[in-house]
């Protein structure tokens, strides 16, 4: 079994894979590009664990859908077409997931590993007591402008059990907040939670320094895994090389600058942006999560701030912000709740969604035995991160996994 695991990346999903391998007794060392931890994609995203609402992006009707979107000044999708292979191998191969029966395929696969990571989560703030991050169960409502889209929608609720159908004025029952808004209905989900993803970065990161079993190696961008004979042995970063046992790649949307013959990771940054308001004694943010399902805009309350992320911009690896996207964002917000925060003082952020043309993610094993994946999470990094966590950390200790691999574990090239 493995003695020490080396994670390349100190992401959420970086830093929840060490988590799970530290707690089972396995040392742990960390590299990271930059010199905070959790201050990439898992900085300021939208604070969703939306764990029952989890269909891919890929879907039927989406590709035309999109078309439609991109004629609008207002449009939540921007594609930059650029001449680089890999944007367009990732169209063709997302435009192929379009399909009802492979949306309903992924979704599956999404839900088990989602419902894990719920699990997961609970487990470590009940039994190690992890806090601090501004965790709340606090439900989701998922709201509809278009008729015919909230039809759509409720005609897909299956899990009765999980998720009510309600109208618009049970909506502004539920969250007085949506009064005046023209909602014509929603999907609530009372379970779903909310929390501060760099902040759990930060638990994590102090649980992991205090366990003196895993080592960080800040600043250290690596730039090639060394292997033969079938197995990984080295990494480099700076000139250097660090031998390695078992290696785990957990570095985003960067992941596939480190390939290796033989491992697929088919992955594209799907750029977002969010906002961050401070919320005051005058304010009234809604308590519930709130997706406008139409503008396709996320809005929650994290502790006393208010987070709303928004935009899919497929336009390459360059992460520097559009300040017209983001201006677009501040307006239909405050259109949206214009009493939920101080929008005059919000922080704004751009991020790059990892994203893989179906939306699940890759995790476990390659045709290297000591090589593993834990990337491609999308828009659904944080709700997904200690599920695949706690799978990854299964498989490298060759234990039973938790839930079915299927669908999840990654493709030879
Ligand atoms: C606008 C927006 C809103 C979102 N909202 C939500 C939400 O509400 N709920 C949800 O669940 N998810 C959400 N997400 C998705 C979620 O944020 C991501 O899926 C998640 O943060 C990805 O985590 P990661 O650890 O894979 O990547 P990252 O957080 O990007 O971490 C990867 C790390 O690897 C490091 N790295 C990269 N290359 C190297 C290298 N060669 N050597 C060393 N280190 C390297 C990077 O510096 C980085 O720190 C949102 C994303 C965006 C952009």
């Amino acid at each position: 079994m493995a003695q020490r695991v080396c994670i390349i990346g100190g992401g959420v999903v970086g830093l929840t894979t060490a988590y799970a391998l530290v707690r089972e007794g396995i040392e742990v060392t960390l590299l990271e590009a930059r010199d905070t931890l959790g201050s990439e994609t898992s900085f300021a995203n939208g604070g969703q664990l939306s764990y029952r609402y989890v269909a891919p992006l890929a879907d039927a009707g989406v590709p035309w859908q999109a078309l439609g979107w991109m004629l609008r000044g207002d449009s939540p999708l921007k594609l930059r077409p650029r001449l680089d292979p890999a944007q367009w191998r990732w169209m063709a191969s997302f435009i192929g997931a379009c399909r009802t029966s492979i949306n309903r395929r992924n979704g599956a696969h999404l839900l088990r590993l989602a419902l894990l990571s719920q699990a997961t989560l609970q487990g470590w703030r009940e039994d190690d007591r992890l806090d601090g991050f501004d965790w709340r169960r606090n439900g989701k409502l998922v709201t509809f402008r278009d008729a015919g889209h909230f039809e759509h929608a409720r005609k897909r609720v299956t899990d009765n059990l999980h998720q009510q159908v309600l109208g618009a004025a049970e909506c502004a029952e539920l969250e007085p907040a949506l009064n005046g808004v023209p909602f014509v209905g929603g999907i609530y989900t009372p379970n779903e939670e909310v929390a501060d993803c760099h902040g759990f970065c930060q638990q994590l990161a102090a649980r992991l320094r205090a366990s003196g079993r895993c080592e960080f190696l800040m600043g250290r961008t690596v730039t090639r895994i060394h292997h033969a004979d079938g197995r990984v042995k080295a990494l480099e970063s700076g000139g250097q090389l660090f031998p390695v046992d078992h290696l785990v790649i957990a570095a985003g949307h960067r992941s596939a600058a480190l390939g290796l013959p033989g491992v697929r990771m088919p992955l594209y940054p799907l750029k977002g942006y969010s906002l961050t308001a401070p919320i005051g004694a005058r304010h009234r943010a809604p308590e519930l999560s709130i997706t406008d399902y139409d503008r396709k805009i996320v809005y929650a309350r994290i502790g006393e701030q208010w987070r709303v992320a928004a935009m899919v911009d497929i336009v390459g690896f360059d992460p520097s912000p559009d300040p017209r996207r983001l201006a677009l964002i501040k307006r239909q917000a405050r259109e949206t709740f214009p009493l939920a925060a101080d929008y005059e003082h919000a922080s704004e952020w751009a991020g790059m969604r990892p994203a893989t043309p179906s939306g699940v993610p890759l995790i476990g094993a390659t045709r290297y035995p000591n090589l593993w994946l834990n990337l491609g999470h999308g828009a659904l990094g944080f709700t997904l991160a200690c599920g695949s966590a706690r799978l990854l950390s299964e498989l490298i200790r060759q234990r039973e996994p938790s839930i079915d691999l299927r669908g999840l574990a990654p493709r030879a090239a």
